[in-house]
């Protein structure tokens, strides 16, 4: 039977890849035995013998060419597979340098394999043809090369392949294999939550605060764990946007809050704001703005009251692609915010440089206020220049009504916060806007 990335039991004698396969996988050896061997026309050359906690089939993943050897199970085995594009996305991700070793190690170690291979075939036919002129000759050099060959491979094949033995820890030691094993079983299962449809949307109201009116909402995602958790964000975003999941979750998430969007104006005749969360890494995807005009329109969402909210650190890192991405995003009809402003690095300066309509102030500024004047002077800094610059100003994370009294004081029109209420689920939220005011928690 072929193997493939979704097979993790093989019986005995069962191949888990063959010579010359493309690599689609590496491999944890969880339980049994496995046998890597050069097989070449019957005849076996017997490389590694790997065992519980041995990695295999790493080396084709990595530099992606054909598998050099054969692994064949010899006792029932069980593996954990890793895919080839769960490695490649943290070869790119890692730096240059170790990228450069990596590439350089797997290099030199293929070439070993190779001149083996040679080695082992070049035997075979001078036993052939050992009356042959000249060939018993270079046969006897081939094989007096063998023990030396041998042992290099052994002594390389124990550092890679190895690593409950490598007394370092460094490069493969228990700790890194038991993060891979964590890393790669988490990305499974968040695949899985997209397919079974686990993660859910809640709002956060935004408040006008000369009236206590609910002016928008803020879309933020939770995993509906089947522990029966409801998760935060800070429990799984972090794995998702590290990998090219929150591509299709960040759609997904769209998706969800402009259908909102549509229905709140619509079913219930509220013509509210719903602001959508953006990270870093959506932005490298070269259809990101057309696909979010496709879901407004698809959903029918009213495009001025939809609201992206970008972070600091994204105009940071990558200035180029976010100044551009974020003009389109504009032409769209779109409204964009910035979000968590005052913790990143940017100066105040740096602002008008991008298209916002609305600038969010970081929580720790808003907390801060009551026992630092200089707290109070950035707010107060912020509120007049996003006033300047013709932003709004929301202001985040208010939880007592002495600061919602403070922000008021210093003109900053908009909060959130739970002091009015906390994240809600869509039933909940459709409730609490039925009321003619925001009824207070605090
Ligand atoms: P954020 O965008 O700054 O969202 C506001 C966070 O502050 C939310 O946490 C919210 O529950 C919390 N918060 C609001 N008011 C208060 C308050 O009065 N006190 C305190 N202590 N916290 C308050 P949450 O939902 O855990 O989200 C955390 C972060 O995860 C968000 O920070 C955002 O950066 C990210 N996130 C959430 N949903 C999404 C999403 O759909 N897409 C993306 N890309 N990121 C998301
Ligand atoms: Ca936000
Ligand atoms: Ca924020």
């Amino acid at each position: 039977m072929e193997s493939s990335d979704s097979q993790t039991s093989f019986d005995t004698d069962e191949y888990i890849f063959r010579e010359g396969d493309p690599g689609d996988c590496a491999y944890i050896i969880e339980s049994g035995m496995v046998e890597v061997a050069l097989d070449k026309d019957g005849r076996k050359l017997v490389m590694a013998t790997l065992t519980k906690g041995d990695i295999l089939g790493e080396m084709a993943i990595i530099d992606r060419l054909p598998r050099s050897a054969s692994a064949r199970a010899i006792v029932p085995t069980e593996v954990m597979a890793i895919p080839l594009d769960y490695v490649s996305q943290k070869i790119e991700q890692s730096d240059p340098t170790v990228r450069m070793f990596l590439r350089l190690a797997m290099a030199r170690y293929r070439d070993l394999n190779a001149r083996l291979g040679q080695v082992f075939e070049g035997l075979s036919l001078g036993q052939l043809d050992a009356e042959g002129d000249g060939f018993a000759a270079s046969t006897m050099e081939l094989r007096s090369l063998i023990p030396q060959f041998m042992e290099m491979h052994k002594r390389i094949d124990s550092a890679v392949t190895k690593p409950a033995q490598t007394e370092s820890g460094a490069i493969f030691g228990e700790k890194t294999l038991e993060v891979t094993r964590l890393l790669v079983t988490e990305e499974k299962m968040l695949r899985a939550a997209m397919t079974k449809k686990e993660f859910r949307l809640h709002y956060q109201p935004i408040i006008d605060l000369s009236n206590n009116k609910i002016v928008g909402c803020e879309a933020l995602v939770r995993w509906n764990h089947p522990s029966g958790e409801l998760l935060l964000p800070s429990r799984f975003l972090t794995h998702v946007e590290n990998s090219d999941l929150i591509i299709d979750l960040g759609y997904w998430i769209a998706e969800q809050a402009c259908d909102f969007q549509s229905r709140l104006c619509n079913d219930f005749q509220h013509d509210i704001f719903v602001a959508i969360n953006l990270s870093g890494k959506q932005f490298e995807d070269q259809f990101l703005v057309p696909s979010l005009a496709d879901i407004m329109d698809k959903t029918g969402a009213r495009r001025e009251r939809i609201k992206f909210e970008i972070t600091e650190s994204l105009l940071i890192d990558n200035p180029e692609l976010a100044t551009q991405s974020l003009h389109q995003l504009k032409e769209t009809g779109a409204k964009l915010a910035i979000d968590d402003f005052g913790t990143g690095y940017s100066s105040f300066s740096y602002l008008h440089r991008f298209p916002f309509d609305t600038l969010k102030i970081d929580r720790v500024f808003v907390s801060a206020m009551a026992r630092s004047e200089k707290s109070n002077q950035i707010v107060k800094s912020l509120v007049n220049l996003s006033h300047d610059l013709g932003m709004e100003v929301v202001a985040e994370g208010i939880e007592s009504e002495q600061e919602a009294e403070l922000m008021r004081s210093y003109q900053t029109a908009f909060g959130q916060g739970f002091y009015f209420s906390k994240p809600i689920n869509e039933t909940e939220f459709v409730k609490l806007l039925q009321k003619p005011q925001m009824e207070l928690a605090g």
